[in-house]
């Protein structure tokens, strides 16, 4: 039976290892932080202590980390994976990085002799809580084949973008509108606050015109709208987005001045404490500047 390696247990690959483990995968996990390790040898995973361990035990192997650094340094690093991994095996990492970060480690996997796959994730923690996820895709098709059993097991929409690199870069096209509604939605309900409005009147208004946006409708009702900015998402991870995309698009000669601009919101939220709370909270953020009272439905 395949062994599945999973390295990165926060907030998103907690619960999709878990769900790879309730749906009879085998799994040999690993993280830095103990806590969640723990909850997934209660579900049968073993517990390796360190990211050769479970490279050597594996023939998947995903990666669910912070950012490209701890990426590249996990899979490329002298104890990462490609070090200890077996030859024929196959490296997903479904983290958020740069792209060329993911190029770079697609050919340094294919000289190690193993296959490479980019498959970030989408939508909110909370779907991948339930199994969920929407998964963006860059693989070879005969690799895309071997992971998609386990996409299956941790979402509910995948889309193969084409060849690796796409799934990232479709994720950044992505991020940028999920993650810039979020200071266009701060912005519109300070606002509203301000001119003394009816919250649920004005929701309601935007809802019915091409105005809302999923930030709005789907995901703030359920955070910051009732009070609740645990992380979700955090600024500091939208932050670390937003200067991938901001960095991307300039890379490639696309100017984004609102993307540029909706990033140093993001760098005052941080600035403000604000760092580890969900990406809803940069309404918060801005009433507290504006000494404007915080918009909460009843
Ligand atoms: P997180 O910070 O909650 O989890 C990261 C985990 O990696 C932590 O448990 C941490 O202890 C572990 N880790 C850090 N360095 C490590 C190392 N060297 N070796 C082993 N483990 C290490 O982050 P998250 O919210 O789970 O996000 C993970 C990735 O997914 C990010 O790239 C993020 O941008 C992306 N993402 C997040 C969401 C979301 O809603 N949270 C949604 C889609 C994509």
């Amino acid at each position: 039976m395949t062994m599945i390696g999973f390295i990165g247990l926060g907030r998103m690959g907690r619960p999709m290892a878990s769900n790879l483990c309730r749906k009879g995968f085998r799994l040999v996990v690993h993280d830095v932080n103990p806590a969640p390790v723990r909850e997934l040898e209660l579900l049968q995973a073993r517990v390796a202590s360190t990211v050769g361990e479970v490279a050597a035990e594996s023939d998947i192997i995903v990666t669910m980390l912070p950012n490209s650094a701890i990426v590249e340094q996990v899979v490329t690093g002298p104890e990462g994976v490609l070090a200890h991994a077996k030859r024929g095996g196959l490296v997903m990492d479904m983290s958020t990085v740069d792209p060329l970060v993911t190029d770079r480690l697609a050919a340094a996997a294919r000289g190690s002799g193993l296959a490479f796959v980019d498959a970030p994730v989408g939508r909110l923690a909370s779907h991948a809580d339930r199994g969920e996820c929407l998964f963006m895709v860059g693989a070879a098709d005969q690799d895309y084949a071997r992971v998609r059993p386990l996409l299956d097991a941790m979402g509910t929409t995948i889309h193969h973008c084409g060849g690796v690199g796409s799934g990232m870069r479709t994720k950044l096209v992505n991020n940028y509108l999920a993650i810039i509604s979020c200071q266009l939605n701060a912005e519109a309900l300070a606002l509203s606050q301000r001119f003394g409005l009816s919250l649920a009147k004005t929701l309601e208004v935007i809802h019915g015109t091409t105005a809302t946006n999923g930030q709005l409708k789907i995901a703030w009702p359920a955070k910051v709208l009732k009070g609740d900015i645990e992380p979700g998402f955090t600024i500091d991870l939208a932050h670390k987005d937003l200067t991938l995309i901001v960095d991307s698009a300039n890379a490639a000669k696309v100017p984004m001045p609102v993307g540029a601009a909706a990033r140093e919101a993001f760098s005052t939220a941080r600035g403000f404490g604000f760092g580890a709370r969900d990406f809803s909270a940069m309404v918060d953020v801005l009433c507290e500047i504006a000494s404007i009272e915080k918009p909460r439905l009843p």
